[in-house]
C-alpha cells in the first residue's frame, strides 16, 4: 500500500496522467468535430431533399390552407409550373386556392385555371370553367375569346361561331375570326362535296378578301385551274411557297407571263425562261445559276403579330392565337431531292 502511495506521488506519474488527459481531450474534440460536420451535411441533405421532389396533393392542400404564403405567391408558383409544362401541379394549386372559403379574385383564378386546362389538353374541363365565368360575368371578352378557341379545338365550329356574336356586341374585332371559322366549318363538313366546297370558298374570298393563304392553299391542292383563275397576282409574295410547289402540269403559263414576280419565280425554278434577273436575291441567284448547282428554296413561316417562327405553315398562330397573320420567308438551300435522284440515276 505504501509503495502505491509512493508511486502515486512520483512526479513522473503526474506527467503521464497529464499527457493521457491531453490525449483524451484531443481525441474527444476530434471525434466531436467529425460528428458535428457529419450532422451538418445530413441536415443540409435533409433540407435539400424537401425541394428535390414536388409537393404531393395533400402537402399542397396543407400548405395553402395554412395561409403562410400570399395568394399572389401561389399564383406565381402555379404560373411557373404551367410554364415549365407541369400543368398537373399548376391545376392542383389553382383548385386548392378556389377551395379556400375566404378566397378573393375568384374570376381571375378561374380564368387562369381554364387557360391551364386548355394548355394541358383538357378541353371539356376548360370549356366548363369558361362557361361558369361567363354565367356569372357575361361581359368578359377574355373568357369569350378562350371559349371560342376551346370550341375550335373541339371542332365544334357552330358553337365557336355563336361566341362571335357576344364578342361583336363587346366591340371586339371579329372579322378575321369570323371568316376563318366559316372556312374551317366548310372544309370540315362531311355533307358538302369538294366541288361545292371550292365554289363556296371562292364566294367567301370574293366577299371578304381575307384568309388568302388558307383559301389558296386549299384551291391549289384540290383545283389548281380554279386557283389560277381567281389568283390575285398582287398577293404572289404572300403565298410564294404554294406557288413554288405547284406541279409543272398545273402551271398557268398565260398568267405567269403577265406578272414579273411570277416570271422571275418560275424562271428561278427552271420551268420557263422569261427573266434574266430579279430584285429578289434568291430568285436572282437561281436564275443566274440556271440549274448548274443543286440549289432550291427553303421556307419558314412567321406570325406577323407576335413574330413567332414556325417550320410549317399555320392558319392560327399557336402562340398569340391570331389568324391570317402568316408571312412566308425563304432562303437558298442545297436541293437534297435532286442529290438523291442523281445518286439513284448513277446506279442505273
Ligand atoms: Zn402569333
Amino acid at each position: 500500500m505504501n509503495i502505491f502511495f509512493l508511486e502515486f506521488r512520483d512526479p513522473l506519474f503526474s506527467v503521464i496522467v497529464f499527457f493521457v488527459l491531453i490525449f483524451i481531450i484531443t481525441f474527444l474534440s476530434y471525434w466531436w468535430g467529425r460528428y458535428r460536420r457529419r450532422e451538418d451535411y445530413r441536415h443540409l441533405d435533409r433540407f435539400l431533399k424537401q425541394f428535390r421532389t414536388l409537393p404531393t396533393k395533400v402537402e399542397l392542400k396543407e400548405l395553402i390552407s395554412k395561409d403562410e404564403l400570399s395568394q399572389k405567391s401561389w399564383i406565381l408558383l402555379a404560373a411557373s409550373y404551367s410554364k415549365s409544362g407541369n400543368y398537373e401541379k399548376s391545376i392542383e394549386i389553382y383548385n386548392e386556392i378556389l377551395k379556400m372559403t375566404d378566397y378573393k379574385n375568384q374570376k381571375e383564378i378561374m380564368f387562369l385555371l381554364g387557360k391551364t386546362y386548355f394548355k394541358a389538353g383538357f378541353l371539356e374541363r376548360s370549356k366548363q370553367i369558361f362557361l361558369e365565368i361567363l354565367r356569372k360575368n357575361p361581359r368578359t371578352p377574355q373568357a369569350l375569346e378562350k371559349l371560342l378557341l376551346v370550341y375550335e379545338y373541339m371542332k365544334d365550329y357552330k358553337s365557336a361561331l355563336e361566341v362571335l356574336e357576344p364578342l361583336d356586341e363587346l366591340e371586339q374585332d371579329i372579322s378575321s375570326d369570323s371568316v376563318y371559322l366559316k372556312i374551317l366549318a366548310l372544309l370540315n363538313s362531311v355533307e358538302v362535296s369538294t366541288e361545292d366546297k371550292t365554289k363556296k370558298i371562292i364566294e367567301i374570298y370574293k366577299k371578304s378578301h381575307q384568309q388568302t393563304y388558307m383559301i389558296f392553299e386549299y384551291l391549289f391542292r384540290v383545283n389548281p385551274k380554279l386557283a389560277w383563275e381567281y389568283f390575285d397576282t398582287s398577293k404572289s409574295d404572300v403565298m410564294v411557297d404554294l406557288l413554288w410547289h405547284v406541279e409543272v402540269k398545273d402551271l398557268d403559263l398565260e398568267k405567269i407571263s403577265q406578272n414579273s414576280y411570277l416570271r422571275e419565280l418560275y424562271t428561278a425554278r427552271g420551268d420557263v425562261d422569261l427573266s434574266i434577273k430579279s430584285s429578289v436575291f434568291e430568285f436572282d441567284a437561281l436564275i443566274n445559276l440556271k440549274g448548274k448547282v443543286n440549289a432550291t428554296l427553303s421556307f419558314e413561316y412567321i406570325c406577323e403579330n407576335c413574330k413567332q417562327l414556325y417550320p410549317f405553315s399555320f392558319h392560327r398562330c399557336t402562340s398569340c392565337h391570331c389568324t391570317d397573320t402568316i408571312a412566308v420567308e425563304f432562303s437558298l438551300i442545297r436541293d437534297l431531292n435532286r442529290d438523291f435522284s442523281e445518286e439513284n440515276n448513277s446506279f442505273q
